[in-house]
């Protein structure tokens, strides 16, 4: 049986699951994501990732929307705003996750989303050594 992540925002109106432990998760510098400070963990919208609850979202230009929890204020996920090939991007915010220790090893890719638009070499860091 895959093993099921389970996030939530603080207040709980906002929850999502993740089926099995994702390979990498991802830290971006980009103009929003190094203010939001999240990780992310990308897979398809219904497909490995389900998200659930009333969120507002805050769109990035026509790509995207930033979705987080009207009551609480906790960033969940980003969604694709258009399908390609008909399924449609999405990935949750880590930070989110119910048990820390289950995404704890998982490895970062440090995705450089200001400037070069792609993921850095890994340097051996993990989920863990971003907690705090
Ligand atoms: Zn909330």
């Amino acid at each position: 049986m895959t093993v099921q992540l389970e996030g939530s925002c603080h207040c709980g109106a906002v929850t999502y699951t993740l089926d099995g432990i994702p390979d990498a998760a991802t830290a971006c510098n980009c103009t929003v994501c190094r203010r939001y400070g999240v990780i992310w963990a990308y897979d398809w919208v219904d497909e490995k990732i389900h998200v659930s609850g009333e969120t507002k979202a805050y769109a990035r230009g026509d790509m995207l929307d930033f979705h987080f929890c009207p009551n609480c204020g906790c960033v969940a996920f980003w969604r694709a705003l258009r399908s390609e090939d008909g399924r449609r991007r999405i990935a949750v915010n880590l930070r989110l996750a119910h048990d820390p220790e289950a995404i704890a090893d998982i490895p970062i890719d440090h995705f450089d989303g200001l400037d070069k638009f792609h993921d850095n070499e890994r340097d051996g860091c993990t989920v863990r050594d971003l907690w705090f």
